[in-house]
C-alpha cells in the first residue's frame, strides 16, 4: 500500500502542470475548428473555424491558397505531410485582407501568385504575409503537376485586389468574400463598393466553372453566386426606395425588408447590419438624391 500516495500524488502534480501547459496555449490556438474535407479526386477544402481556403494535389505538389493565419498554416502543413508525400510548389493569394492572406511565411520559400495591387498591399504593411513573387493585372493562368489555373481579377468592390482561382480539368472556383452561398453578406459591407461588389458577383457568374469553394458558407455553384447578387440587388433596390420616401434607416431595419431570405445562414445575426451599412452607403455616395 505504500506506494500508492506517492503514485496519486505525482499524477496530481502532472495534472497540475498540463493544466499549465493548455492554459499557456493561446485561446485562437486552442479554440480553432479544424477540418479538410475532398470536393474532386485532387481537390480540398480546409476548414479553419468561419474560414476556407482550398488546396490542389497535382503529380509535381500541391497548390494551397488563402494561409488564414499562422497557426492555421502549420495545422494545415502538418496534415499534408502526413496525407501525402509531396512538396507544396505555390500558394494563390484571392486577396490581401488579413483575415484571409496572413502568415503565409509560413509555406517557406515557394511561389506566391496574387493580384498586382495584392503585392502592392503587402508591401505597404496592411497584411503580415509571405511577399507574392507572381503578379498580373486582368488575368493570368499556369499549369502545374497536369492541373491548370485560371485566375480572374474580379474589379474593386470587395477590397481591390480580389481574384477568382478556377481549376481544370477538375471545373472547381475558389472565391473569397464577394458572395458566400446560402449566407447573407457580412455585417455592413465595411470597406465595400456596393455597386462595385455587384459587378464582381457579376463577373464570378461569367466563369466557367460547376463548383464554387468559398471563402466561407457552404460549397455552391453559380447558381449560389446569381441568388448572392439577386440578394444583394433587392437589398440595393429596397434601401434606396424606402430612403427615398423619406423612411429613416430604423423604419427600415423595422420594416419586413428581405425577410424572405430568413432562412439564410446568419440572417438572424446581420439582415439588420446589412440594410443599416446599405442605407449609408447608399446616403454617402449620393445615390438618394
Ligand atoms: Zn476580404
Amino acid at each position: 500500500m505504500e506506494p500508492r500516495p506517492i503514485g496519486m500524488f505525482k499524477l496530481v502534480a502532472a495534472s497540475v502542470l498540463v493544466s499549465c501547459v493548455i492554459a499557456a496555449v493561446p485561446a485562437s490556438a486552442q479554440d480553432a475548428k479544424r477540418s479538410i474535407e475532398q470536393v474532386t479526386d485532387d481537390i480540398y477544402r480546409f476548414q479553419n473555424n468561419f474560414h476556407n481556403a482550398m488546396f490542389v494535389v497535382t503529380d509535381d505538389g500541391i497548390v494551397v491558397t488563402d494561409p488564414i493565419n499562422a497557426d492555421a498554416v502549420a495545422w494545415l502543413k502538418a496534415e499534408l505531410t502526413d496525407r501525402f508525400d509531396k512538396p507544396v510548389t505555390h500558394m494563390i493569394l484571392s486577396h490581401s485582407h488579413g483575415d484571409h492572406a496572413s502568415g503565409g511565411q509560413g509555406w517557406g520559400d515557394i511561389e506566391v501568385v496574387a493580384h498586382e495591387v495584392a503585392k502592392k498591399n503587402v508591401e505597404a504593411g496592411r497584411v503580415d504575409t509571405a511577399l507574392p513573387t507572381v503578379t498580373f493585372i486582368d488575368t493570368h493562368n499556369f499549369s502545374t503537376g497536369g492541373k491548370e489555373f485560371e485566375l480572374t481579377f474580379l474589379g474593386k468592390g470587395h477590397g481591390d485586389d480580389l481574384i477568382a482561382t478556377i481549376v481544370r480539368p477538375d471545373n472547381v472556383a475558389f472565391v473569397v468574400d464577394a458572395v458566400s452561398p446560402g449566407r447573407v453578406p457580412y455585417r455592413d459591407f465595411p470597406g465595400a463598393d456596393i455597386d462595385g461588389l455587384i459587378n464582381q458577383i457579376k463577373a464570378i457568374e461569367g466563369l466557367d466553372f460547376e463548383v464554387m469553394v468559398p471563402g466561407h458558407s457552404r460549397n455552391g455553384t453559380k447558381q449560389d453566386a446569381t441568388d448572392g447578387r439577386i440578394y444583394v440587388e433587392k437589398l440595393r433596390a429596397g434601401v434606396l426606395e424606402a430612403l427615398k420616401n423619406g423612411k429613416t434607416e430604423e423604419e427600415i431595419v423595422a420594416s419586413d425588408l428581405m425577410s424572405e431570405y430568413s432562412d439564410w445562414g446568419a440572417y438572424d445575426q446581420w439582415r439588420d447590419l446589412n440594410i443599416r451599412g446599405m442605407a449609408r452607403w447608399l446616403q454617402e455616395t449620393g445615390k438618394v438624391n
